[in-house]
């Protein structure tokens, strides 16, 4: 990024999406997917110590946050100051083992989205006995990712009984409820595939990985996210927290 444009994401989106922050009409989501010791990188690898800082931010500023199932109730899913979704893409081991007693420790709620296929087979990612450990804890909420983490956009190269209708029986046999909440893998999606999720399956929230205002389509929620960079600013990190980078896919 040059100067300008990164003076321009730093400074300028925060500014014009803190002056539309009206825009947003359901709750903020914001999203990591693995947690490292080691150097992180970008969306996919975040480091641990920085990770505890946002997290210690959000606790001292006493931001609201949400698991899934409590976005069942309108007055939840609502917009709000200071509210907020915190999501983890995928399923990785470390969303347990790096994490879960120190958000424990603060009492800050999470949610994870499984790649079904992986669960209990990828060294890398969760147990099925582990996600029961979180859920059981109250802490921790969990949605669907798929069974083999496909590009969703084209929905004529996947099968559907297989990443969605087999992913949630198994998510429903392994934990006992149907799940409801459903993320895009690599944000892939298409009008096509908004239309088939939002009347063909039974999730009442659809998260894609654009930095957006959410909407209601066919009665469900097409969620915008703010995908969480390791390697952006602390100042980033809060204008995403309050949802003033959703302003961004109106602009670009
Ligand atoms: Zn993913």
């Amino acid at each position: 990024m040059n100067a300008i444009k990164k003076f321009a994401y730093n400074y300028l989106i925060p500014l014009v999406g803190k002056l539309n922050v009206g825009k947003n009409k359901f709750v903020n989501v914001v999203y990591y997917h693995d947690i490292v010791k080691g150097k992180g990188e970008s969306f996919m690898r975040t480091n641990k110590e920085l990770f505890e800082k946002q997290m210690r931010y959000i606790a001292e500023n006493g931001y609201k946050t949400l698991r899934f199932d409590e976005l069942d109730d309108k007055e939840n899913v609502k917009f709000e100051k200071k509210k907020v979704v915190i999501a983890f893409d995928d399923g990785w081991l470390s969303n347990y083992t790096e994490i879960f007693e120190f958000m424990q420790s603060l009492g800050i709620k999470y949610n994870i989205y499984l790649t079904i296929g992986e669960i209990d087979k990828n060294p890398d990612y969760l147990t099925w006995d582990l996600v029961r450990r979180m859920h059981d804890s109250c802490l921790v909420g969990f949605g669907v990712h798929t069974f083999t983490h496909p590009h969703v956009a084209d929905m004529s190269d996947i099968d559907p009984k297989l990443e969605f209708e087999q992913a949630d029986a198994i998510f429903e046999k392994e934990l006992g409820y149907q799940p409801l909440d459903f993320c895009y893998p690599f944000g892939s999606c298409s009008e096509k595939s908004h239309e088939y999720l939002t009347t063909q399956s039974r999730y009442k929230r659809i998260y894609t990985s654009s930095m957006m205002y959410s909407y209601e389509q066919n009665g469900r929620i097409i969620f915008g996210r703010n995908g969480i960079d390791n390697d952006e600013t602390f100042g980033v990190f809060k204008a995403k927290l309050n949802g003033w980078f959703n302003i961004w896919k109106s602009i670009i």
